[in-house]
């Protein structure tokens, strides 16, 4: 898997002779390196700064794909003219678009019983965090203890049991989270396709992500002659056909960008 910058001068050519490049990210650990507690995860100066100069760019249109919930993803990020998908694309806003997944809604109170049960199942295990994003929901245990790790996930697999035998929820894995979401067919895949559509001009499509909800965003990108970049070590096991080490490093490619021809 080659790294982005070792065939920066073919892949800018690429992007250079594309009339338009729809430029997509993900958030935590891709454009800011992950830390202790999500709040903190605030996105450095530089890289907001060649974002808002993309987005200014005829040539690109640029947006962040999260599992965050839509309102803190966009406080998070807060530059203007961006699309913004959150929780995993099932709400979108930005370009002519404010969307919401219309099954999604009606998981809510689901979601909302099952982040009860929760709370009280995981009240006991240290640094834990049930985050209830609304139309999806996170159990983050990065500031747990490993020792911690399978009593963790083994109790969210048995109280989401319930929901997921009738078909209503599903469980993802990502670092060091557990999410909760509404059985449907719908992920970052889908949402980059949505965002695509409502490109009228058909840019080429490029996406940079760190974790396994981001993989199917890959395959997707790259199955449209699009570029998928994952953000990690070589020697994780990924779709992407390129490779950046670090959010660092993102934040350099952003620069070669903003200067492309
Ligand atoms: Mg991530």
């Amino acid at each position: 898997m080659p790294h982005l910058l070792n065939v920066w001068p073919s892949v800018s050519r690429q992007l250079a002779s594309s009339p338009r490049v729809l430029l997509l990210f993900d958030y935590d650990g891709t454009l800011t390196p992950i830390v202790a507690r999500s709040e903190m995860a605030i996105l450095p100066d530089e890289t907001r700064r060649s974002l808002s100069v993309l987005a200014a760019l005829d040539r690109f249109v640029v947006g962040v794909v999260s599992g965050r919930g839509l309102l803190d993803l966009e406080a998070m990020v807060a530059i203007p003219g961006l699309v913004y998908a959150g929780n995993h694309g099932l709400e979108i806003s930005g370009l002519e678009m404010d969307y919401v997944h219309p099954e999604a809604p009606g998981f809510e109170a689901c979601l909302a019983d099952v982040a009860d049960l929760l709370e009280a199942e995981l009240a006991e295990v240290p640094g834990l965090v049930v985050d209830n994003k609304r139309l999806t929901l996170t159990v983050h245990f990065r500031n747990t203890p490993d020792s911690f790790e399978t009593q963790v996930d083994s109790a969210v697999v048995a109280t989401v049991a319930p929901y997921v035998q009738t078909g209503q929820m599903m469980l993802t894995r990502g670092k060091k989270v557990v999410e909760v979401r509404p059985n449907l067919d719908w992920g970052k895949s889908q949402a980059i396709e949505k965002i695509r559509r409502e490109c009228v001009d058909n840019p080429l499509p490029v996406f940079f992500g760190d974790d396994q909800t981001d993989e199917d965003g890959f395959a997707v990108v790259q199955d449209a002659g699009g570029l998928a970049v994952f953000i990690g070590s070589t020697r994780q096991s990924t779709k992407a056909l390129h490779q950046l080490e670090s959010p660092a490093e993102v934040g350099q490619v952003l620069e070669l960008l903003a200067r492309l021809d």
